[in-house]
C-alpha cells in the first residue's frame, strides 16, 4: 500500500522563511518501519505548488494521502488565510484520485477538526494532535476504523472526534527518518531563522491565556534524553552538513537542567554547531546564558508578550518586568542577538499601560545598546483561537461576537488602542536604526 504526505501550504510564497517538516517525516518513518511504501512532498518547497503536487499524485497513485495542515494562517497580524490552499490541495487529490483515501492532521487540523471536516468533505479522517500512535492503527483498519484517541471520522452523517491523549512517552521518541526527505536541501533557503527543527520535549505547564500550545501537547513536560537529542544533532551535522538548528519546543531553557545538560552533551562532543529556541526569562541565568553561548546558541528568542506587568499579568505568564529587565540585562552581556516579542493592546489596555509599554521598548534597547545585540522586537497584536481565556474574554467584552468565525484571521485589537502598534514600531524602528547606524 502507498502512502503519500503531503505538507500543504504553511507560507505564503517561496521567498518566506520556511522550515523542514519534522512531523510529516517523523509519521513517514513509523509507516515505513510498519512496511509501507512511503512518500512525502513539501508544497513549501515548490515555485509552482499545485503543479508539482499534481505531478507526484499521477506518479506516484498512493492508495492514501496524508494531508498536514501546520499554520491557518500566516500571523503577524496578517489578515491573509491558508485553509483556502488547504481546501484547493484536498480537492485537487480527490478529483485526480478518486479511489485513495485522504486524512488530515497537522497542529493548523488540530484546532478546528470538525470545522474542517465539514468544510472540506473530502477528507475521509483526521487525526487530532499527536499521531504517532494514531496514524499507523487507522491505516491498518481503514475499511472498520476503531476508535482511536484524536480521531474524527464521518458517521452516519455526522463528525465523531474521539479525544486525544498526547500520551506519547518521548523517551521512545524515533527522530525523523532522514531518508525519507534530504535536510540537506533545507541548510540554505533561510536568511533568519534555521529550517531544520530538533523537539526536545513536548508539553508546557504554563497556561498563558491566548496559547493553544498546552492543548495541542498536554500540559506534561515529556523530556527526551539530551543523549539522543544530540545524536540526532550529530547526525544531521556529519551526514547532511547542517550546521543551524531550532530547538522546537514550547520553551528550550525549561526544565532548566535538561537544556544544561544537551549544552554539555554538545560540548562533550566538540559539535560546531549554531541552536536558538523560546527562553522563559525566569528561568534564564547569567551561568545558563554563557553555556548556552558555549554550546553554540545564536539567538536568545524572548516572548514575554506583556509590554507591563497589568499585561503580562492579564495573559497570565507568570512573570514581572523584572523578570524582563533583568533577562535582558544578562542576554546583553553576551555576544549573542536577542529577539523579543510583545502583544500589543491586549485587554486592559490604557493610556497608563500603553506609556509602560513604551517605555518597555526603551529600557531594552537602553540595556543592549552598549553592545547593540538586540535584532529585533516583534509586535502583534493576539490571534483569537478557539477555547483560549482570550476567546471568552473578547466575547464578553463584545470584541467579537457569537457569529465570529475563528476560523479566519482575527486579531484582539479593539479600540481606541487599535493604532498602538504603530506608534510602538515607529519607536522600535527609530531605536532600531540608531542602535545599529547610530545619529539622533
Ligand atoms: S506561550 Fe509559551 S509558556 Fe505560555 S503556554 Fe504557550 S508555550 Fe507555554
Amino acid at each position: 500500500m502507498r502512502v503519500l504526505l503531503i505538507q500543504t501550504l504553511s507560507v505564503e510564497g517561496i521567498t518566506q522563511e520556511r522550515v523542514y517538516p519534522i512531523g510529516i517525516v517523523t509519521l513517514a518513518g513509523g509507516l515505513k518501519r510498519a512496511g509501507y511504501e512511503v512518500s512525502i512532498f513539501d508544497m513549501n518547497m515548490e515555485a509552482d505548488p499545485y503543479g508539482a503536487v499534481r505531478a507526484r499524485l499521477t506518479d506516484f497513485r498512493p492508495d492514501i494521502v496524508g494531508l498536514s495542515l501546520r499554520n491557518i494562517d500566516p500571523l503577524g497580524n496578517k489578515t491573509s488565510s491558508l485553509i483556502p490552499p488547504f481546501l484547493v490541495t484536498a480537492k485537487m487529490v480527490a478529483s485526480l484520485l478518486p479511489e485513495a483515501r485522504i486524512i488530515a492532521g497537522g497542529t493548523g487540523f488540530s484546532l478546528f477538526p470538525e470545522r474542517l471536516m465539514a468544510e472540506v468533505p473530502e477528507i475521509h479522517y483526521g487525526i487530532v494532535g499527536e499521531a504517532e500512535d494514531t496514524l499507523p492503527l487507522l491505516i491498518s483498519s481503514l475499511d472498520r476504523p476503531r476508535s482511536l484517541p484524536g480521531l474524527c471520522l464521518r458517521s452516519n452523517g455526522r463528525i465523531q472526534l474521539t479525544p486525544p491523549l498526547q500520551k506519547l512517552d518521548m523517551a521512545c521518541y524515533l527522530p525523523p527518518d532522514r531518508a525519507l526527505l534530504d535536510p540537506s536541501l533545507y541548510a540554505e533557503i533561510n536568511s533568519y531563522v534555521p529550517a531544520i527543527g530538533i523537539e526536545t520535549k513536548r508539553g508546557c505547564p504554563f497556561h498563558c491565556a491566548y496559547c493553544v500550545y498546552p492543548k495541542l501537547q498536554g500540559s506534561h513536560i515529556r523530556c527526551r534524553s539530551p543523549r539522543a537529542v544530540v545524536d540526532e544533532i550529530e547526525q544531521l551535522h556529519k551526514e547532511y552538513g547542517i550546521e543551524r538548528f531550532h530547538f522546537t519546543d514550547p520553551i528550550v531553557n525549561f526544565p532548566e537542567n535538561h537544556l544544561n545538560d544537551i549544552c554539555d552533551e554538545i560540548l562533550k562532543r566538540h559539535l560546531r554547531i549554531k541552536w536558538d529556541g523560546f527562553m522563559r526569562e525566569d528561568h534564564f541565568s547569567h551561568e545558563n546564558a554563557i553555556l548556552y553561548e558555549r554550546a553554540g546558541c545564536e539567538c536568545f528568542s524572548f516572548s514575554p508578550d506583556g509590554l507591563c506587568q497589568e499585561s503580562l499579568d492579564l495573559l497570565d505568564k507568570r512573570l514581572s518586568e523584572q523578570d524582563i529587565l533583568k533577562a535582558a540585562a544578562i542576554a546583553s552581556e553576551t555576544d549573542i542577538i536577542s529577539v523579543y516579542h510583545f502583544m500589543v493592546n491586549v485587554p486592559g489596555e490604557t493610556e497608563k499601560t500603553c506609556d509602560k509599554g513604551l517605555h518597555t521598548i526603551e529600557k531594552l534597547y537602553d540595556i543592549h545598546g552598549r553592545k547593540r545585540n538586540l535584532g529585533t522586537i516583534v509586535l502583534n497584536n493576539i490571534r483569537i483561537l478557539p477555547g483560549t481565556p482570550i476567546e471568552r474574554l473578547a466575547r464578553e467584552t463584545g470584541v467579537i461576537g457569537p457569529e465570529t468565525d475563528l476560523l479566519y484571521p482575527t486579531y484582539h485589537n479593539p479600540k481606541p488602542f487599535d493604532s498602538f502598534r504603530y506608534r510602538l514600531e515607529a519607536l522600535h524602528l527609530r531605536r532600531n536604526i540608531l542602535m545599529w547606524h547610530g545619529g539622533k
